[in-house]
């Protein structure tokens, strides 16, 4: 593929950045056995500006992903409609019918973690859906209790006829370098649903590793990394507690 030119300066930054991570994240793939294209990377750009993300899609990304609906909601009209968009960030049903309207070209939704939300879907178009499992028993995480994954993957597979379950995510340890029980936790999750819904271990993703830990993610079996930092810059939230 060509490389897109991109402007000089500050803005190629960004680009930058991105070609490296893409380029440890292929390697990692290959490390663990598997082929570049198996880890899909995911640029996050919360709290960041449109601006910047266009650049990132000028330089021929399409995957980003965001964690606040009011975020992407307001972003997303603003920005190609062929960006696949992933929702990373909690998701409350009350926000999950603005979230569903307003960003049509939404790929994923990772952040699945009760079975109220689930039921918004309902008259909908369907989504690809993860479950997110809090592996790091942080209170300040959503995520079910690793013990309760099978029940709301069940409850997504059969009972939610406009979700299509596709896998597990989790997020690590508060200061973002997780330790790597988090990602063994997250593929014994998956071992057990694998099992119970009766579904292959390669067909379901798991979506672990952020801008400290991708690498080490990649290698335990990460099909899905969300990468905010490394390739925006430190983030900034005036007055807003870090997510
Ligand atoms: C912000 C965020 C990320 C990206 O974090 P970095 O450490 O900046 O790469 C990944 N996942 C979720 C759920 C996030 O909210």
């Amino acid at each position: 593929m060509a490389t897109p030119a991109v402007a000089e300066g500050v803005s190629a930054a960004a680009v930058t950045a991105l070609r490296a991570v893409l380029r440890r994240a292929h390697q990692a793939a290959e490390r663990s056995g598997r082929r570049p294209e198996a880890v899909r990377v995911v640029a996050v750009g919360k709290t960041k500006p449109v601006s910047l993300i266009r650049q990132l899609y000028d330089a021929g990304h399409r995957c980003f992903g965001e964690n606040y609906v009011q975020e992407i909601v307001e972003k997303a009209p603003q920005l190609p409609s062929d960006i696949e968009w992933h929702y990373i960030g909690h998701l409350q049903s009350n926000k999950a019918k603005s979230l569903l309207a307003s960003v049509p070209n939404l790929d994923m939704v990772q952040s699945v973690d009760n079975e109220k939300v689930s039921s918004c879907w309902f008259g909908t178009q369907a989504s690809e859906v993860l479950v997110q499992v809090n592996t790091s028993g942080e209170e300040s995480k959503s995520g079910i209790n690793p013990s309760n994954c099978v029940e709301l993957a069940k409850h997504v597979k059969h009972s939610c006829p406009n979700l299509i379950f596709s896998g597990l995510m989790t997020i690590g340890m508060r200061d973002y370098s997780s330790k790597p029980e988090n990602f063994l936790a997250l593929s014994k999750c998956r071992e057990e649903v694998s099992k119970a819904l009766d579904l292959p271990q390669e067909q379901f993703e798991l979506s672990m590793g952020m801008s400290g830990d991708f690498e080490q993610a990649i290698e335990m079996g990460s099909t899905n990394v969300r990468i905010g930092s490394i390739i925006f810059g430190p983030r900034e939230y005036p007055n807003r507690k870090q997510a």
